[in-house]
């Protein structure tokens, strides 16, 4: 049986995708040289940042890259303002103060949108803020942030941003030249329908070339890094090359589909089956409709002795459908993913276990309800 991914990266991807894996590279060969550019440019191409923007690629999960691009584009003496609602946002703090950054942050609810205006007034309050972190798409609860407003106070107070978009980039069009963001964040493996292995940065290039000696860490200096494709076009270390040749084969496929738009819009649409059909069963959404991004739906767990989350993810594993093994938010909930090569087929497969699921438990335990109510009562 097929197994569909509901689950934000890794998740499904085309058969084509991963055929693109099945021959081998020299890294240091001129075809990998080529494929490595080709890359990037297209990356660059996909925010409209060629002109503005280097794509630095780095081997290894969305996380590296968070990593690397707060050591790398933060100042050794700087100050990062996280504005948090989510897992993400937090880890990116904690990458930050571990790396031994001046970091504050401005944490709201997992179910609120960050608050610009507060964002503004901090920034108007602290001149020795340097630099803001936002994550664009918290895949947290799903909730989409304000990118562009935050953007634009960032700018007028001319300090940098910095964005995860790690499962944005390709799922949301997203424009730089209109947003002003000296980094932006994202990996293989999300709304590009890429295998996982290969994350990148979008760093802007007179920020970046300044930035000489300032990561903390030589694996993760997103300089050097940059400073070796320039040279000789090749990887400073091992490439994972069969991630990075299905990386372009994904890109490809991007284009076919017409691009990050018409993607976007069938995420969507996943995204509207899903939770209609998932308040049709009786769920109630974490998110309010308009918070709520085209990439993973969060539910409340209903909290009643039918619904227990283990057994959902098995039932619902065994009728071919993979979905994240716990909850991310604070809030009892569960998550599912809307993104990857899929269909809406797919969508109404997960529904129908889902509907199995609840008919079959919750239909059983009721009976159980109401015999327990009537012993109670006499
Ligand atoms: C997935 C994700 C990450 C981390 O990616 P990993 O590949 O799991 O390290 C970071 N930020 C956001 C918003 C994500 O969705």
């Amino acid at each position: 049986m097929r197994k569909v991914l509901l689950t934000p990266g890794p998740l499904t991807t085309a058969a084509e995708t991963r055929a693109a894996m099945s021959r081998d590279w020299g890294s240091r060969e001129d075809d990998f040289i080529a494929l490595t550019g080709r890359i990037r440019s297209r990356l660059a191409a996909l925010v409209e940042a060629q002109e503005t923007h280097e794509a630095v690629l780095l081997q290894g999960a969305g996380s590296f890259a968070v990593e690397a691009a707060i050591g790398t584009l933060v100042p050794r003496s700087g100050k990062l303002l996280v504005l948090i609602n989510g897992a993400y946002g937090r880890r990116a703090a904690e990458m930050a103060a571990r790396m031994g950054r001046t970091v504050v942050a401005r944490t709201v609810s997992e179910a609120q949108p960050v608050d610009v205006a507060g964002l503004d007034d901090a920034l108007a309050f602290d001149a020795s803020i340097t630099d803001v972190f936002l994550v664009h798409l918290e895949t947290t609860s799903g909730l989409i942030n304000p990118l562009t407003a935050v953007a634009r106070v960032v700018a007028r107070h001319r300090r940098r941003l910095l964005v995860d978009a790690m499962s944005s980039f390709g799922a949301v069009p997203i424009d730089l030249r209109a947003t002003p963001c000296a980094g932006l964040i994202a990996s293989s493996n999300k709304g590009l329908e890429g295998v996982p292995g290969v994350a990148f940065v979008l760093a802007e290039r007179s920020h970046l070339a300044e930035m000489d000696g300032n990561s903390p860490s030589v694996s993760l200096d997103l300089h050097a890094q940059w400073r070796g494709f320039e040279s000789l076009g090749q990887w400073r270390f091992t490439p994972p090359t069969h991630v990075v040749a299905a990386l372009d084969a994904a890109l490809d496929r991007l284009t076919r589909e017409g691009g990050v738009e018409v993607r976007g819009a069938r995420y969507r649409r996943n995204c509207e089956m899903l939770t209609a059909g998932l308040t049709r069963l009786g769920f109630s959404l974490y998110l309010l409709p308009a918070l709520q991004g085209p990439v993973i739906v969060t539910a409340r767990d209903p909290g009643q002795p039918w619904f227990r989350f283990s057994e959902f993810h098995r039932a619902l594993n065994e009728s071919g459908v993979v979905i994240y093994p716990g909850k991310l938010t604070e809030a009892a909930s569960f998550r599912i993913g809307c993104i990857g090569a899929i269909r809406q087929t797919d969508i109404e497969r997960c529904l129908e276990g889902i509907a199995d699921f609840v008919a079959a438990r919750r239909g059983a335990r009721l009976g159980t309800w109401a015999e327990a109510g009537q012993a109670g009562s006499s």
